[in-house]
């Protein structure tokens, strides 16, 4: 069993069955959450027996890095992992100024098939377990830590569509969100989900104070459902529908991404009708030039049509931001290093 899927009121039952006391589990919550241990011979403070019994018992790790590659640029680390069944999944470290920001992952492969993403030209293979999720963050905590940083914001816009995996990734939120363990504030996760509007209504009704982001892409229906087939089952006008009851719900303001691609979606009319399908709802528009992926033949959009896109969502009241392409590099479009591990 791998030790960071259970949650704690799991891991005490289990430490009960084995006849420790009580406050067993709480020392091994706070050697794997705070002191961020990894093997059972850290846990210095449990007699030599029980950590016999946890190396019988449990698996500390979940993932081994197989790859890791820095980008020219300095900032950002990318590295590959292989699960315990072979699969792999990536996760990035990006260092923007004092921020150490994780891209992390929530499944092998995505099920939603949008047709410009690498991991969506993979094909889905299998849903990441709650403790899965949480090892990415862990390997990358323990390195930060050896420099005595740490990770301050963790974005869940790896491989997957996190809304698919909708059980396993709330519950490694809440878990890093735990304040006896990791202790990672809510505020400073983002969850991205290509518009599953069950989901977006889920969300919303349970409150957490986790930032939102949508990947819209397309404003018109015709187009969005050519780049993504979700919008087939849950079209513009109710996705956004679910979105402003979400800000209504929450309060909270939305992000919504757009990948800027050379004459598909960054002409002005594109970010005129943007600006007023978007009208009167708390939100920003975060647009990145495409990532090129071998899967895709469309391009990138040039840097003077970024910026007229920009300046006409925001002639028109929505604010925006032109997200700078980093480590494209070693990144080449998100996904596509795991979708090459995987074949
Ligand atoms: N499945 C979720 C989160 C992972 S994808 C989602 O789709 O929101 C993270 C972001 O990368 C999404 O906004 C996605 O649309 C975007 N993306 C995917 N492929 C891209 C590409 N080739 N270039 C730029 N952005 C891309
Ligand atoms: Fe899946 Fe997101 Fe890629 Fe779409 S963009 S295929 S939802 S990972």
């Amino acid at each position: 069993m791998l030790i960071y899927d259970l949650d704690f009121p799991e891991l005490r039952e289990l430490l009960k069955t084995w006849g420790e006391p009580s406050f067993r589990a709480k020392q091994v919550w706070t050697g794997l959450y705070k002191n961020l241990w990894q093997s059972p011979e850290e846990f210095s403070d449990l007699p030599k027996s029980m950590r016999d019994k946890m190396a019988e018992n449990f698996r500390f790790s979940g993932l081994i890095p197989t790859l890791k590659l820095d980008s020219s640029d300095g900032q950002t680390r990318k590295t590959l992992f292989k699960l315990e069944d072979g699969r792999q999944i990536e996760a990035v470290l990006m260092r923007y100024d004092r921020r150490r920001t994780l891209c992390i992952s929530t499944q092998v492969g995505c099920a939603m098939g949008c047709t410009f993403c690498a991991t969506g030209q993979m094909g889905f293979t299998r849903h990441l377990t709650s403790g899965e999720i949480i090892a990415q963050v862990m390997y990358y905590a323990r390195l930060l830590q050896k420099e005595d940083q740490a990770v301050t914001n963790i974005v869940l816009m790896g491989m997957g569509e996190p809304f698919h995996n909708y059980t396993n990734t709330m519950a490694a939120i809440d878990r890093l969100n735990d304040q006896d363990g990791y202790n990672f504030g809510a505020r400073r996760f983002t969850v991205s989900t290509s518009g599953l509007v069950p989901a977006i209504r889920q969300f919303a009704s349970e409150k957490r104070q986790v930032n939102l982001a949508v990947s819209l892409h397309a404003s018109e229906n015709e187009l969005r459902q050519s780049m993504m087939p979700v919008n087939k089952r849950y079209d513009v006008h109710e996705l956004i529908k679910a979105c402003r009851e979400y800000v209504d719900a929450t309060g909270r303001r939305i992000t919504f991404e757009w990948a800027l691609i050379n004459g598909v979606n960054d002409t002005p009319e594109q970010a005129y009708k943007l600006a007023q399908l978007l009208k009167g709802l708390l939100c920003h528009v975060n647009a990145i030039p495409l990532n090129p992926t071998t899967g895709y033949a469309g391009k990138a959009t040039t840097r003077e049509q970024a910026d007229i896109f920009k300046s006409t969502l925001e002639q028109n009241g929505i604010p925006c931001t032109i997200r700078t392409r980093r480590g494209i590099d070693i990144q080449a479009g998100c996904g596509q290093l795991a979708s090459r591990a995987n074949s």
